[in-house]
């Protein structure tokens, strides 16, 4: 079998009073991320990592945030997207791991939820999907608590 890994990365600003969505779940939390869909930088990462792993180019090639279609736009929907793009080049997910650093809040409770929800978008089994949270200690800009980062890899398997 022929296997592609993919890596993602991503950033966004948090401010006070708005929604924060991880990995397709609403964490409640006093801040959101600034974006131009639902700001879901958990799924953004993936996206990116499963696109590199294609060598596609990124999400902001095929969603560009000055696009009014995508305005608050809900992230699964470009998750199930780009898994589509995916399968329609001959692949399927193997799995995904994404790191989420991030200060606050513990987000334990969320871990499990979020990867239920994203084996159900990718329609993988929830064995291939893993998340995890670390805080950077209280320094850079996520210590901070003035964003979050998310890593992201992937490995697909050819199908055909
Ligand atoms: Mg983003």
């Amino acid at each position: 079998m022929h296997f592609r890994i993919g890596h993602g990365f991503d950033v966004h600003q948090l401010e006070a009073g708005l929604p924060l969505f991880l990995g397709g779940i609403k964490i409640e939390h006093d801040k959101g991320c600034v974006a131009h869909s639902d700001g879901d930088v958990v799924i953004h990462a993936i996206c990116d990592a499963l696109l590199g792993a294609l060598a596609l180019g990124d999400i902001g090639k095929f969603f560009p945030d000055s696009d009014e279609r995508y305005r608050g736009i809900d992230s699964k929907i470009l998750l199930a997207r780009v898994v589509e793009m995916v399968v329609e080049k001959g692949y399927e997910v193997s799995n995904v791991d994404a790191t989420i650093s991030m200060q606050r809040p513990k987000l334990r409770p969320y871990i499990d939820l979020m990867r239920e929800k994203l084996s159900e978008v990718m329609k993988i089994p929830v064995e291939r999907v893993s998340v995890k949270a670390t805080t950077t200690e209280h320094m850079g800009f996520e210590g901070e608590e003035k964003g979050v980062s998310v890593t992201a890899v992937c490995i697909l398997g050819q199908t055909k």
